[in-house]
């Protein structure tokens, strides 16, 4: 059972160690890094952060594409595609970044709330995903290297505003 995740039930951490070490010669690795999800937690609280973790890998495992989604760890994810480049990859990514950005998560508001904002009494709440992708190459030869390729690219998603991939 450790091979898949406590909270949202997708692959785990140990499953990725191994599925890395199958790897062949030529693939490509996302990672996965929810947008302002310290904002998130402070503003509607941990449980429903919880909630919406299970929510965003719910949508994750459904990759296309030849894609298998686990979760790093707090609220960033990994996904392998073996045998792929990364211009195989990047439509799919992009459908599923889209797919994520417009999955809203049902909150039902308190009595007090209801009465603040005349509003019904529920509201959908939303996330966006920053993704950086990276493939096995002459430059990045072994999955530590391709791995830290794709948080460097992650890292420039991140700069370019969020909710997009980069390479
Ligand atoms: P950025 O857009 O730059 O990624 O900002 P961020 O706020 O998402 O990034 P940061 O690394 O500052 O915060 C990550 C947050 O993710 C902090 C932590 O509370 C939350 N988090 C990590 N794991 C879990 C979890 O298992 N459950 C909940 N509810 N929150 C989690
Ligand atoms: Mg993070
Ligand atoms: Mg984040």
């Amino acid at each position: 059972m450790a091979y898949l995740d406590e909270l949202t039930g997708i692959p785990s951490r140990r499953a990725l160690r191994e599925d890395l070490m199958k790897l062949g010669n030529k693939y490509v690795i996302a990672m996965v890094d929810i947008d302002f999800f310290k904002k998130f937690n402070d503003k509607y609280g941990h449980d429903i952060g919880d909630d919406v973790l299970k929510l965003v890998a719910s949508n994750l495992v459904q990759v296309t594409g030849g894609g298998k989604a686990f979760r790093y760890g707090g609220e960033e994810f990994t996904i392998l595609f073996p045998g792929k480049s990364i211009n195989d990859v990047i439509p799919h990514l992009e459908n599923l970044r889209d797919q994520v950005s417009k999955s809203g998560y049902t909150r039902k508001s308190s009595k007090a709330q209801r009465s603040k904002s005349k509003g019904g009494n529920s509201s959908q709440l939303f996330v966006t995903i920053s993704m950086g992708v990276c493939e096995k190459n002459s430059k990045y030869k072994y999955h530590n290297d391709v791995m830290k390729g794709a948080d460097k690219a992650l890292y420039r998603a991140k700069k370019k505003g969020r909710n997009c991939v980069s390479k």
